[in-house]
């Protein structure tokens, strides 16, 4: 049985993170990594972008984890013996550890029917499936106007494909933008040559004739050849669970990404924790936090006191339109917005008890750090006060 020093399970950007963390603090304690994706780690974002835009598949291999770590690739961990300190593979394999890392991510949201011609867009062989179909005349449904479906419409819109999103809110990215950009990226995308169905739902989908139908909430149809599924992903914890963590919306950790078992922690896109600028509890699903939070959980797993109090910010692009966001994004909250061109260039607070709790910054770059100050700030801020505080 192999026994690890520090074994990670998950073969993302926060387990070859980790790695590097680990190193850091312990230049020679083993390192064992079970993925279940049969490649080494890679980074996920240029998956919807750098790479429909011609760069090639090599830039996308991180290098941690391929020098530190012993790899076990293709293989999903089935059970978490915390007493015994062991791990169990899909193949029966079994792993000893004395510090464990769950790094398991999530894992896409499913839509009611079993066919090839639906992708789930998530992983490097989820592109290698959706690129070459991109080539071909086919129609694609985009379902959902999130970070992943904008994102995957742009890029097949990109190739000259015929794209129709179906979106149930009333906008693109309704749950992060304030409505009036929401709006506006929806007449955007038209203009780019996107058929966008917004404020329809998916009521049922089936196969007919070869193509996939779906029905919608609105009484209508909607058919094409491959379906894109950009519904959210849902976090990874049910090996968490069956170890007894506790598990909340996430893998439950503390300041220093340890779960409430003291031998094993959690970070990245699985682990919930407290961020203290916000003073709340929160899961984020994006690449600073995958990056930053995989290396202190692997500096702490190897004896270092290393607090995870940093705020994650997050990116994209859509077509020509860039932004990076910071904090809580959520439109719900009062927003701000202090444009310098409307839609094109500009910054938008998000306020609560008149603090800020988020900032977008659209087309405007260089920003983040003074966003995060910002948000530090305890206020209480008006929105005449705002206006012209970023850039800084
Ligand atoms: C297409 C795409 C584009 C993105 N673009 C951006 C962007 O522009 N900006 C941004 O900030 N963020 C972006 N993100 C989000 C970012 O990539 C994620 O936050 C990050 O990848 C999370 O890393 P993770 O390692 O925590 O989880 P994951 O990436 O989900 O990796 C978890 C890994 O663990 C494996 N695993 C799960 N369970 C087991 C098990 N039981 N045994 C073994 N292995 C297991 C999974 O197979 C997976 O490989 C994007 C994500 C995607 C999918």
């Amino acid at each position: 049985m192999p026994d690890y020093t520090y074994l990670i399970i998950g073969g993302g950007m926060t387990a070859d993170a980790a790695t590097a963390g680990i190193r850091d603090a312990d230049p020679a304690g083993s390192i064992g990594l079970i993925g279940a994706e049969p490649h080494p780690p890679y980074n996920r974002p240029p998956l919807s972008k750098a790479l429909w835009k011609g760069e090639s598949e090599d830039t996308i291999w991180r290098t941690g984890a391929k020098t530190a770590a012993q790899l076990h690739l293709g293989r999903r961990v089935v059970s978490v013996d915390a007493t015994g300190r062991r791990v169990t593979d899909d193949r029966g394999a079994v792993y000893g550890y004395r510090k464990l890392l769950l790094a398991t991510g999530g894992s896409p949201r499913r839509l009611p029917l079993e066919t090839e011609q639906i992708v789930y867009y998530r992983t490097l062989d989820d592109y290698r499936r959706l690129r070459p179909l991109a080539t071909e005349p086919l129609r694609f449904a985009v379902i959902g106007g999130g970070f992943i479906g904008s994102e995957v419409a742009a890029a097949l819109r990109l190739q000259g494909r015929d794209v129709v999103m179906l979106i149930p809110e009333a906008g693109v990215g309704a749950r992060v933008f304030p409505a009036d950009l929401s709006r506006f990226l929806v007449e955007y995308y038209g203009e780019k040559g996107v058929t966008m169905r917004v404020g329809e739902g998916m009521a049922g989908l089936e196969r007919r004739a070869g193509k996939c139908v779906v029905r919608t909430t609105t009484g209508q149809e909607l058919t094409a050849e491959v379906v894109v599924a950009g519904l959210g992903i849902q976090p990874s914890v049910e090996l968490a669970e069956q170890a007894g963590l506790r598990v909340g919306n996430g893998i439950e950790v503390d300041e220093f990404c340890r779960s409430s078992h003291p031998d094993i922690y959690a970070a990245g896109d699985v682990a919930s924790f407290h961020n203290p600028a916000l003073d709340a509890r929160i899961r984020v699903e994006h690449e600073d936090n995958a990056n930053t939070m995989g290396k202190i959980a692997g500096q702490n797993m190897a004896g270092q006191s290393v607090r995870y109090t940093h705020l994650p910010f997050f990116y994209s692009d859509l077509f020509e339109l860039g932004y990076e966001a910071v904090g809580d994004v959520d439109s719900r909250l009062e927003t701000v917005a202090d444009w310098k061109t409307p839609f094109r260039e500009g910054v938008v607070y998000y306020l609560k008890d008149r603090r800020v709790r988020g900032v977008l910054l659209w087309n405007t770059w260089g920003q983040v750090d003074h966003a995060r100050a910002l948000i530090a700030e305890p206020g209480p801020f008006t929105s005449q006060a705002l206006k012209g505080r970023l850039p800084a």
